[in-house]
């Protein structure tokens, strides 16, 4: 099928996940808590797990407020998630409540920032994740249920996708992350400059979840992961090398 689209000039681009978790990254593995974290979702979205993890998201887009995807189950299916959007007076109190402790698009992305304001973005409602009230799900297949297994692994594969790509974070919820940054300068005066940010034990103590240390895209990821492991967070065998984890994404994934 995915090629059948491919030569009909159709640009795919399928959720491929090669690490334990379905998300490793600050904003990927937030995006997944803050779902997992509703009651309303908690129940329905493990039945997705299995389907974002074995390739059936054979494309997935993300735009503003919008995610669209194609998952392959008994048949191919279109899903859509509608995301409200975060501009007005939400996202005008978080700059406030922000401002002058995010120095640099980097660390944004990276989640290599102070605790005050991780603990600003990843809090429920007022920070920057999405409560289901904010979601709306449609899937084309007949499963009448509220959330089926093609929604759920789309909402999983976003969490798998902004571990590469997190700025898409801010494209879906319509908002302009280089605004934190200039809201950020532009009220630093008389502050005291962010302290230079958590390493991957923090992160791991602050939101009970296990920042895997290889794998990583970015390079700088392999400090955090050493100074984990020297605080016996993550086993040194695992944080050792890439080697290891990849072998252990192997032995998980699905034929
Ligand atoms: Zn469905």
């Amino acid at each position: 099928m995915a090629k059948k689209m491919a030569k009909a000039g159709k640009k795919l681009e399928p959720v491929v996940i090669t690490s334990r978790g379905i998300a490793t990254t600050f904003w990927g593995v937030q995006w997944c808590e803050n779902l997992e974290s509703y009651s309303d979702y908690s129940n329905r979205l493990p039945r997705g797990r299995t389907y974002a993890r074995n390739g059936s998201v054979i494309d997935l887009q993300i735009s503003t407020g919008k995610v669209k995807a194609l998952v392959q189950g008994s048949s191919l299916y279109k899903v859509e998630v509608t995301i409200a959007s975060l501009a007005g007076a939400s996202w005008s109190a978080f700059k406030k409540r922000c401002a002058g402790q995010i120095s640099s698009l980097l660390d944004l992305l990276q989640g290599r920032l102070d605790k005050g304001v991780l603990q600003e973005i990843t809090r429920r409602p007022e920070g920057l994740f999405p409560a289901p009230k904010e979601i709306k799900l449609s899937c084309s297949c007949p499963d009448g249920a509220y959330m089926c297994k093609h929604v759920a692994a789309t909402l999983y594969g976003v969490g798998a996708r902004l571990d590469g790509t997190p700025d898409l974070f801010f494209t879906l919820r319509g908002a302009d992350m280089q605004e934190l940054i200039t809201a950020a300068s532009s009220n630093a005066a008389g502050l005291a400059p962010a302290a230079g940010g958590l390493d991957a034990g923090d992160l791991s103590a602050i939101f009970g979840v296990e920042i895997e240390s290889a794998a990583a895209p970015v390079s700088s990821r392999k400090l955090p992961a050493r100074k984990a492991a020297a605080k016996k967070k993550v086993p040194a065998k695992k944080a050792a090398g890439s080697k290891t984890t990849a072998m252990v994404g192997a032995g998980t994934k699905r034929a």
